[in-house]
């Protein structure tokens, strides 16, 4: 079987704590994890009508760190929402996450809430010390990857969203635009290696940033914290390479999952996808998985 020598903390969380299958479908599988058969397969997901959460969250993302990019003067309510006017440049459409008009407009507005209150409640000019750079490769926007070697035969890599310098030290942000407040420490931890072995940045402790409510979930980062977290990352990865059958976990997940057609639980994953779209109705209650 194909093997991988690189990890990154959302790779090791999908592969733990989501769904072993995915993470198979997504980097070990010949056909699924090649990256010239990735458009037809994101295009399945946009096409069902599954994709609109999932652009939602680049989006949001991309508008933040543009405007983060902005000198301290420019960073105000008005340029965020513009940032967001020309991220969108709408209407999307069905080739690009919003078959129908309505759900667009729906999650628009989601997000022209939710940066509005960002800019009312959040620090609009922290002491900024990394943000990624991106870049545009036609309609893809390319963010910078970090990465390390972790241990030998084996790299480290992931994009970190925002590192501030505060009065006792080094603060990693990572954005979420889910529901669910209930992360735990791992990715956390795992990006404050990164950001110490890649940037020679020492993190002193690091949040997830719940952009629905504004809440910050914060883990202290020490050594002890770092120690623990290499072991549990060795652990993984030991588990990962020695891996043969890739347990699918079906579940509220498969809903965002472009892998379902290749899926051996495809029945239950269908039942959930069932599920989710008649829970959602017009309330938009689900929890996304990033
Ligand atoms: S459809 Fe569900 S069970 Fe199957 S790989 Fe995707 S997330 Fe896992």
């Amino acid at each position: 079987m194909k093997t991988r020598d690189k990890f990154s903390p959302y790779s090791l969380h999908l592969y733990d704590v989501e769904c072993a299958k995915q993470y198979y479908f997504e980097y070990l599988d010949a056909y699924t994890s090649d990256f010239r058969n990735k458009p037809k397969l994101k295009q399945i997901l946009v096409e069902d009508g599954r994709s609109k959460d999932l652009v939602f969250g680049d989006v949001i993302h991309r508008v933040l760190n543009d405007f983060f990019h902005l000198v301290s003067a420019e960073r105000t309510e008005p340029r965020l929402i513009e940032i967001l006017k020309e991220t969108w440049a709408g209407p999307r459409g069905k080739e690009r996450g919003f078959p129908q008009i309505e759900d667009e407009r729906k999650h628009y507005e989601r997000a022209l809430k939710l940066l509005k209150r960002f800019a009312q409640t959040q620090n609009l000019n922290p002491e900024i010390t990394y943000l990624p750079q991106t870049e545009n490769e036609g309609e893809f926007i390319k963010e910078n990857l970090l990465m390390f070697p972790f241990e030998p035969g084996i790299i480290l890599q992931g994009k970190i969203d925002r590192i501030d310098r505060e009065e006792d030290g080094y603060h990693l942000i990572d954005y979420k635009t889910s529901r669910s407040e209930s992360h735990d420490d791992l990715q956390l931890s795992a990006y404050a290696i990164l950001s110490r072995q890649a940037l020679g940045k020492p993190i002193h402790k690091a949040s997830y940033l719940y952009l629905e409510t504004g809440n910050f979930k914060t883990f202290p980062v020490t050594e002890e914290t770092e120690a623990k977290t290499r072991q549990r990352i060795v652990e993984m990865i030991s588990r990962i390479k020695a891996d043969e059958e890739f347990a699918p976990r079906p579940g509220k997940r498969c809903y965002w999952c472009p892998y379902v057609e290749f899926c051996p639980a495809k029945d239950k994953a269908n039942e959930y996808i069932a599920e989710l779209r008649q829970s959602r109705g017009e309330t938009e209650t689900t929890d996304l998985p990033f």
